[in-house]
């Protein structure tokens, strides 16, 4: 196996004419055994995991997996200065802890870190802390996209074999809800995305206008359901919700989603108070809103597969990760209703579907065992950083 430089993506692996240089003259070297420090500081989450880069051709191997999560209930929301205080103050005892348990403090050949988009102060947490060992133990740094690791980690488990290049992801999460087209390592292209909120953050608000509680709280919603699928499925109190983004022809053509209608038209049924609805009534409404928001995701990504029939006829690999990718209802429909159009589906587990710094370490081996990229010492944040400029941003160092 042999690392490829970016200037030559268009030629496959076994293509790579002269063994060890690339045509560019840059050097491609065999891949051996090495370990990796994975950092992910971009939003709330603290996350360290080190990976053991085995050399048969094997998927990397997770040593560790930590995360430390901010605590902002007393807040309402996310508050960056605290959010880059809480990644001050963790980000150190959490490296230790990794490095210690794993007994990698003298092994570690890479360091991943997430670069980009995110809050620059949570996402300096982790870089400088990441530069600083990149120094200390004169070894690569590699500054990776958060998104570019939520799209490839589904690759990991095949040790980079499948899904094979083109595909297309479902990214539903907390923060986002996106159809992004993914041509090659260094190619994606975002095909829809929502106008206001993201569907993860409509189920948890919709959820808890109707009573329903916890840390994650559109998977409580889900285990709610299942509590009971014959009462979830009554029709008791039956809600009138939305289905956005129609134009006035009832037609259904803009490629787009949009969640923030449903927590509205939630707030308006509930005209009792909470406590006056029988859990039937509550359970049935969860059921209502859960279907109507996955239906909103299968509308719009079948208008997006029907508008470029020339691009998805190509592509025959649907990812569908991020926090809500999780449910099985959600998956079960995308496979029901998308069978015609995909030959396989592939569901990353949630822990490796929310944010999390095994997916940050995959991507950096990923870009540099396959581009040949290393991150120069002096870069900063990226708090804005389209996917489609993930290559041309300044800092890559091509071997
Ligand atoms: P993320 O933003 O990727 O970290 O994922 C968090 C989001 O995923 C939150 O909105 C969660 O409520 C949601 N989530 C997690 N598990 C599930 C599930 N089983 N069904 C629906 N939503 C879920
Ligand atoms: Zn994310």
């Amino acid at each position: 196996m042999f690392r490829i430089c970016p200037k030559s993506m268009h030629f496959a692996r076994p293509n790579v004419r002269r063994p060890g240089f690339c045509v560019h003259g840059h050097v491609a070297m065999a891949i051996r055994h090495y370990k990796v420090l994975a950092i992910e500081t971009s939003c709330d989450d603290t996350c360290v995991a080190v990976l053991d880069r085995r050399e048969n051709g094997a998927a990397p191997q997770i040593l560790t997996h930590l995360k430390e999560t901010l605590d902002s209930q007393r807040d309402g929301g996310i508050i960056p200065t605290r959010a880059h205080l809480h990644h001050q103050r963790t980000i150190g005892p959490l490296v230790n802890r990794a490095l210690q348990e794993t007994k990698s403090r003298d092994d570690i050949e890479l360091i991943c870190v997430t670069r980009g988009p995110g809050m620059p102060g949570s996402l300096s947490g982790g870089l400088d802390f990441a530069k600083g060992l990149a120094v200390a133990w004169n070894k690569p740094l590699v500054g990776v996209h958060h998104m570019l690791g939520h799209l490839l980690i589904p690759r990991m488990q095949s040790n980079g074999a499948a899904p094979s290049f083109p595909f297309v992801s479902l990214l539903v999460s907390g923060g986002h809800t996106l159809v992004v087209l993914s041509r090659s390592l260094g190619q994606h292209e975002i095909l829809c995305d929502t106008i206001d909120i993201a569907v993860g953050d409509s189920l948890d608000k919709c959820a808890r206008e109707i009573g329903i509680r916890g840390n994650m709280i559109a998977k409580n919603m889900e285990s709610f359901i299942n509590e009971n699928l014959d009462e979830a499925t009554s029709g008791a109190s039956p809600m009138n919700l939305p289905s956005p983004l129609r134009n006035q022809n009832g037609r259904m053509n803009v490629q787009k989603f949009s969640f923030a209608p449903f927590l509205t038209a939630v707030r308006q049924h509930l005209e009792r108070d909470l406590h006056s609805y029988s859990e039937r009534e509550r359970r049935s409404m969860a059921f209502q809103i859960q279907e109507s928001l996955f239906d909103h995701l299968i509308t719009k990504l079948r208008l997006v597969i029907t508008m470029q029939p020339d691009i998805f006829s190509q592509v025959k690999h649907l990812v569908c990760s991020g926090g809500v990718g999780a449910n099985k209802r959600l998956q079960e429909k995308l496979q029901t209703e998308f069978s015609d159009f995909f030959d396989s589906f592939y569901y990353p587990e949630l822990e490796l579907c929310t944010d999390n710094a095994v997916m940050i370490g995959w991507a950096g081996i990923e870009i540099n065992e396959n581009l040949g990229l290393t991150t120069e010492l002096g870069v900063s944040p990226v708090k804005k950083w389209p996917l489609t400029e993930l290559l041309t941003v300044e800092g890559w160092i091509c071997r």
